[in-house]
């Protein structure tokens, strides 16, 4: 495993080895629901443990939409694994640049209210923030004051559903880009009443201004899918 990040760590947002956070909107007084966005095929194009900023590609359409969302008010949250760090393939370090690329092509001030990524490898899914457990969830909401509930979870792999769940979040949105055209089949067999759009693009905003009914989620449910 590559050690590089240490040489950096004292100067980047860990909240240990393996958690990642950084916080750019102060906590607010009241809960509010924030719209969680996964990074590797929501945001960016799926590059397969990206490592290298030139090759950062935004999905067409991005940055329209977060300025759309943005528009509403509520807090954007990155949730992101990078499971490519806890194997040794590419360092913090260059998560780092892979992110300010991200946010540089963006070219909005601030567009997140928090970041969130895990090092965690594959075989790393017990009590980690690793997606489909629920610790960057949970960890966001300590930190800015956030109603799960009423939140949504935008993502491309089942993982991103299931972890979303687990939190407590009712509103799951799937788009096909990245893995998601791979996904899609079990996304509709394990979560019937999950949103199925083409991309973050067609996210639409006002359709979550009411949780969904709760005798109808099926966010407690087990599901029998491992980590990928
Ligand atoms: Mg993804």
């Amino acid at each position: 495993m590559t050690r590089t990040w240490f040489e950096t760590a004292d100067k980047m947002p860990f909240l240990n080895s393996q958690h990642w956070h950084e916080i750019h909107r102060p906590k607010g007084a009241a809960r509010t629901p924030a719209i969680f966005l996964d990074r590797d095929g929501v945001i960016i194009e799926e590059k397969h443990y990206l490592c290298d900023p030139d090759q950062v590609e935004l999905i067409p359409g991005t940055v329209a939409k977060l300025k759309d969302l943005l528009r509403h008010g509520l807090p954007l949250v990155v949730v992101t694994n990078q499971s490519g760090i806890g194997q040794g393939l590419f360092s913090w370090a260059a998560y780092e640049l892979v992110h300010q690329r991200m946010l540089d092509l963006i070219g909005i001030d601030k567009p997140f209210a928090a970041i969130y990524a895990n090092s965690h490898a594959p075989t790393e899914t017990q009590g980690t923030w690793r997606k489909p457990n629920p610790g960057m969830f949970v960890q966001a909401a300590a930190d800015l004051n956030l109603c799960l509930e009423s939140s949504a979870m935008v993502g491309d792999k089942v993982v991103d559903l299931e972890a979303a769940s687990r939190a407590g979040i009712k509103r799951i949105v799937h788009v096909k880009t990245g893995h998601g055209t791979s996904e899609r089949a079990k996304v509709i067999a394990c979560y019937p009443r999950a949103e199925l759009v083409n991309s973050l693009v067609d996210f639409a905003l006002d359709a979550c201004s009411s949780p969904l009914d709760a005798t109808q989620a099926d966010y407690k449910k087990p599901l029998e899918i491992k980590a990928s």
